[in-house]
């Protein structure tokens, strides 16, 4: 496939549109305003990762690590993997483009009716039923499949085999991944998974359904100009209603001049983080936007925990591609997932995921299970390799349930920090320990909740921040309204909101879903385009490529 993205030069100064990020909702709202017509920029801080470009060394793998913290920073700005250290809770987001499709696990599950039954939520997401609509296109577009033979994957069989400990045996979720050679909905030829379990460092086979594979192709083909190493910092209204948006252009370690370039319609999705820090600083500079604005950010009560020592094998590092052993299939990062349900109480219900690490950390696993005093395997591992020994039987478990949504972002100096100081006592971390706890157990291994605690802290850590950019029924209970359109905090009534100006993405989500979220923040995405058409009169053809 050739390059979907041009260089910033030859940014325009005005467009119809300009979409900021191309995460899921980035990408939705790309192809929809293209196929629409309108003149459309997407903007995106990271780079274009080709297939077959991403990490399968851990020199690589390296290189593509930026890391946040209050008083330090290290690695480019554009770099893969982008880990904020917090005080209360660390956060790891996608840098790229595409955005965290390139190195999720690719879970696609829809949450549970309660979770939409909750009033936080504006009554139109209840009463319109575009929701559905929304998911519907969403699985039409990323494909979410289960692998039919799940039960011959041995971190599959090591699930099922502990499961009695905790409950239920596990169930294959659905993955948006490719598991026969096809086109996707993005018209991108794709070759079959090959079972190689590098999901999370980007996929170097195809198979993966990313957002860089499906929606952005669709946009670039329907005439969608798409930037790289654009950051947008902020967003001032011109005199004329039109959106400045203010870019700084990123190449490598530093920044370059800013960019300018302006548009009627702009569509944040710069993901959580992203979206809310640029709303944060659009009102330093004066925008008005409800006071909500950077509260209500949840965890998604999501963990990622280890076991260590188990007699079973479970075969649950990436191998990569090419293979780096032959012959043995890990499975998708995810293959099998217990689902502890609660008919009374949704906030205790738990998914847990076996998980496959990638390839290229494979040579740091040693050292970051030796502070934990397994010197011995660590050593035993490093002279025979991951892929024997005692990192044969590692378990990863990724573990999704909810949380009370209680964090709030908010602008250190030129930082965006995270404060929840409760958060560490949030009661389903406890849960999730204690269920873990049992696996591990079960399977005749030790519970590693941190490996790297002794140097990161203890503190819980995040891969589906949500919230920040909270919807609501008003500027009073939320910052933007039920289709994502931003408040404006100085109109004429509560409900007043500032024209062409949107939201979406996993920002909007008040609460926590209590499963992975990347179908849900695509399905309502689908849903925020639909009533942007038609306030707009725009119409598109939704069918795929
Ligand atoms: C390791 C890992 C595993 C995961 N596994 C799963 C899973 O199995 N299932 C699931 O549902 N979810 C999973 N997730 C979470 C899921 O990927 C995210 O919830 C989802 O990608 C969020 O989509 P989004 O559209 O909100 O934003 P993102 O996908 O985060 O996209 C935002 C984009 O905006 C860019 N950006 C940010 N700031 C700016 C700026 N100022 N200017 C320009 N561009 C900017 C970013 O670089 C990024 O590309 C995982 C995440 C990670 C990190
Ligand atoms: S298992 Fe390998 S081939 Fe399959 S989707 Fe994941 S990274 Fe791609």
């Amino acid at each position: 496939m050739s390059r979907l993205s041009r260089p910033l030069d030859q940014l325009k100064p005005a467009y119809d549109a300009i979409v900021v990020g191309s995460g899921y909702g980035g990408g939705v709202a790309a192809s929809r305003l293209a196929r629409a017509g309108l003149k459309v920029a997407v903007l995106e801080r990271g780079r274009e990762f080709a297939t077959g470009e991403f990490p399968s060394r851990f020199p690589e793998m390296r290189q593509e690590m930026q890391v946040t913290a209050a008083r330090w920073r290290t690695g480019k700005a554009t770099a893969l993997f982008d880990v904020r250290v917090g005080d209360d809770m660390h956060v790891l987001v996608g840098c790229g483009l595409g955005g965290g499709s390139l190195v999720n696990a690719a879970v696609a599950l829809r949450p549970d009716a309660r979770v939409f039954a909750d009033p936080v939520w504006p009554g139109q997401i209840r009463q319109d039923g575009l929701v559905d609509e929304g998911f519907r296109r969403a699985e039409q577009w990323l494909r979410p499949a289960r692998y039919a033979k799940a039960q011959e994957i041995d971190k599959f069989k090591a699930l099922d085999a502990a499961s009695a400990a905790v409950g239920p045996r596990p169930v294959t979720p659905p993955v948006v991944v490719s598991f026969e050679e096809t086109a996707s909905a993005g018209g991108v030829a794709q070759p079959a998974c090959t079972l190689c379990g590098d999901c999370c460092a980007g996929c170097n086979v195809g198979a993966k359904n990313t957002v860089a594979l499906t929606y952005l192709p669709d946009a670039a083909r329907n005439g969608a100009e798409i930037f790289t190493h654009a950051r947008v910092r902020h967003l001032t209204k011109e005199s004329d209603g039109r959106w400045r948006v203010t870019i700084e252009r990123l190449d490598g370690d530093g920044k370059l001049a800013d960019v300018v370039a302006t548009a009627g319609i702009v569509v944040l999705a710069a993901g959580t983080l992203g979206s809310t820090e640029v709303l944060l600083r659009s009102r330093e500079k004066g925008l008005s936007v409800s006071d909500r604005l950077g509260a209500r950010f949840s965890a998604n009560g999501d963990i990622i925990a280890f076991g260590y020592g188990a007699t079973t094998t479970v075969n649950g590092i990436g191998v990569g591609h090419p293979a780096k052993v032959e012959g043995m299939k890990v499975g998708a990062a995810v293959t099998g997932q217990i689902d502890i349900t609660d008919a009374d109480d949704l906030s205790k219900e738990i998914h847990i995921q076996e998980g496959a690490l990638p390839s290229a950390i494979a040579p740091m696993l040693p050292v970051m299970f030796v502070p934990n005093g397994r010197l011995l395997g660590a050593l035993q591992s490093l002279v025979s390799g991951v892929y024997k020994g005692p990192f044969k039987s590692l378990q990863t478990f990724f573990a999704v349930s909810h949380d009370n949504a209680g964090g709030r972002l908010k602008l250190d100096g030129d930082r965006l920090d995270l404060a929840w100081p409760e958060a560490k006592d949030e009661p389903i971390f406890a849960r999730l320990d204690a269920t873990l706890g049992k696996l591990v157990a079960a399977s005749g291994g030790s519970y590693v909740k941190n490996p790297l605690g002794a140097v990161m802290g203890h503190q819980p850590a995040t891969a589906h921040p949500l919230g920040g950019c909270g919807m609501g029924e008003d500027r009073m209970s939320g910052v933007v309204d039920h289709a994502g359109r931003v408040f404006d905090a100085a109109g004429a009534s509560s409900n007043a909101v500032h024209e062409g100006l949107y939201v979406m993405d996993g920002a909007i989500i008040p609460r926590s879903l209590g499963v992975n979220p990347l179908l849900t923040i695509t399905a309502l995405a689908e849903r925020a385009m639909l009533h942007l058409a038609a306030e707009r009169r725009l119409a598109f053809d939704a069918a795929p490529a």
